[in-house]
């Protein structure tokens, strides 16, 4: 039971640290993760397109540190609805849900699993970090990702 609960608590922070990472790299905002404010029809789906692939990298950063964890979540519902509420669908795809559909969602989670393991050691560094250390702070962010900062 204890090392059970241990398990998945480290399984937790596996998870909200890949998010963390991918909302950083996608310069996307981690907590709405809605592309709302964005003018534009275009801008708007392209940055929903990246909403999804962060809210995947979750998952995909258990499965990579944690692989016997097992989906609890709830992202894979978040992401599906993302993408009906944003039409981030595939040409191809004549209804919500359909197999064009379903299989342009599996291309996004496996661009989020590659995005997770190009970035792994960041995500390793924050779960590994001291608890005041853990948030990803503009400038050190910046400089572990390679991106400039938005924060001088
Ligand atoms: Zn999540």
């Amino acid at each position: 039971m204890a090392k059970r609960t241990t398990e998945r608590l480290l399984a937790t922070r596996w998870h909200e640290a890949g998010h963390t990472v991918a909302a950083k790299v996608l310069k996307v905002d981690q907590v709405t993760c809605k592309p709302q404010g964005i003018a534009g029809k275009r801008e708007q789906r392209a940055a929903a397109r990246r909403c999804i692939i962060a809210t995947y990298a979750g998952m995909e950063a258990e499965k990579l540190f944690q692989p016997d964890a097992i989906d609890w979540h709830g992202d894979d519902e978040n992401a599906f609805e993302l993408s009906r509420q944003w039409a981030v669908i595939p040409r191809g795809s004549s209804v919500v849900g359909d197999d064009a559909h379903r299989k342009y969602l599996e291309k996004l989670r496996r661009e989020s699993r590659r995005l997770v393991y190009q970035y792994r050691l960041l995500i390793k560094g924050i779960v590994e970090a001291p608890v005041e250390n853990r948030k990803l702070k503009g400038p050190s962010a910046a400089k572990c990702t390679g991106l400039s900062s938005t924060h001088p």
